[in-house]
């Protein structure tokens, strides 16, 4: 018989009822060092004291109303990120699907308003996430997400993962936009170097394409950079933001410069909830936070030092480990063992990571991790490792 939740997850056996910073109280009274943070969601962590009052305060006046009327916590947070980016304006969502799901429209608009509507090409890396809409699927091609859900929007094409040789076979004067991660999520925590992202922007310079970059995990000061592509010097023509931003309250964004939200006129898009003002609120509190240079200073101090912990730990379990990769708090363990494994031996000395593919394991704490939580992260890591190496789990994955 069908359960009442409808099965689509393969769900670890713990519930949470509470969390505070980088901790997560269990049902039974069990705390739980979070590195998994929502999947990179609870950025300032659990019940952060400055979001739970910028949520309540706003409850407290007005939840929802409806964007055919002046939203003034929209706008404030449009200016936010407006001001701190290369964005001249802000689409909000509810979700990173639909904020690719926008970046895709507004693309394909922007060669149907420039006389161009057969200029639908939308260039990919294999190993894409960006959500799980008919569209999105479409955009990252897996056959494990779209086995089934066929006939699937045309117009994507996979190039193999970082092979800028292909994307510069690939680029053509027809491509609409390149859409990218600067470092895959779900793929397996891996980077584009910066030269290779600055490649990209050059080819697409050269071609006209637009460059979409899908920051909604590596974004909003995960990888100690307000954004990850500024660490390549570039900017993109649309970015899509989610995740992070909302520090656990549903928000995602898609900001844009003139040029390529040009085409999008009244009309042309909307959302019932998208850019609500309890979600605005609270995403305003989140970036006000997270822009700060002192506290983007602080994510770097200690990815640094995760990162040197981490070395150590693959240097001293290398059947479990094989590397480290990544950058700032979103970094990834590529395993030698299935990753569901580390995950499970991890739940057991009460640590939270996520799988990813690519056989990795990733750790996303919240950004708000201190030192001692991050030592003490690590040493049950290595114990979950030893574990593993006395007595291997079978592979769960
Ligand atoms: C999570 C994720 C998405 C989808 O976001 P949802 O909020 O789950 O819709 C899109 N792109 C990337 C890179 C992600 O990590």
């Amino acid at each position: 018989m069908i359960p009442s939740l409808l099965p689509t997850y393969n769900r670890a056996p713990l519930a949470f009822v509470r969390g505070e910073g980088s901790w997560l109280v269990a049902e039974d009274g069990s705390r739980y060092l979070d590195l998994g943070a929502g999947i990179a969601v609870n950025a300032l962590g659990h019940a952060n004291p400055a979001l739970v009052a910028a949520l309540t305060e706003q409850a407290g006046r007005v939840w929802h109303v409806s964007n055919v009327y002046r939203i003034p916590e929209q706008e404030r947070l449009a200016e936010m990120l407006v001001e701190k980016t290369f964005a001249d304006t802000v689409f909000f969502t509810n979700s990173g699907t639909e904020a690719a799901e926008l970046a895709i429209k507004m693309a394909r608009k922007y060669w149907h308003e420039k006389g161009q509507p057969e200029r639908i090409e939308i260039l990919t890396f294999e190993g894409a996430f960006h959500g799980r809409s008919t569209g999105a699927i479409a955009a990252a091609g897996s056959e494990k997400m779209v086995k089934g859900y066929g006939p699937l929007m045309p117009g994507f094409h996979a190039l193999p993962w970082g092979d800028i040789a292909a994307m510069k076979a690939a680029i053509t004067d027809r491509t609409a936009a390149v859409m990218i991660e600067p470092i895959q999520g779900e793929g397996g925590i891996r980077p584009l170097p910066d030269e290779d992202l600055k490649a990209i922007r050059a080819l697409c310079d050269a071609t006209g394409a637009l460059l979409i970059l899908d920051e909604v995990q590596c974004g909003m000061g995960r990888t100690g950079r307000l954004f990850a592509h500024e660490w390549a010097g570039i900017t993109p023509d649309i970015l899509m933001v989610a995740k992070g931003i909302g520090g656990g309250f549903p928000i995602g964004a898609v900001l844009a410069t003139e040029a390529a939200a040009a085409a999008m006129t009244a009309g042309s898009h909307g959302s019932t909830y998208g850019g609500n003002p309890l979600a605005c609120a609270v995403g305003a509190r989140v970036l006000e936070i997270v822009s700060d240079p002192a506290f983007l200073a602080s994510v770097n101090r200690k990815a640094g030092l995760l990162r040197q912990k981490l070395e150590a730990l693959v240097a001293a379990h290398p059947a479990i480990f094989e590397l480290v990769r990544g950058q700032g708090l979103m970094l990834g363990l590529r395993c030698r063992v299935a990753p569901a494994d580390v995950v499970a031996a991890g739940y057991a000395r009460h640590v939270l990571t996520v799988a990813a593919a690519d056989n990795t394991l990733r750790l996303l704490p919240p950004l708000t991790i201190t030192e001692e939580e991050i030592a003490e992260a690590v040493r049950r890591l290595d114990a979950a490792a030893a574990a593993l190496e006395t007595a291997p789990a079978a592979s769960s994955v």
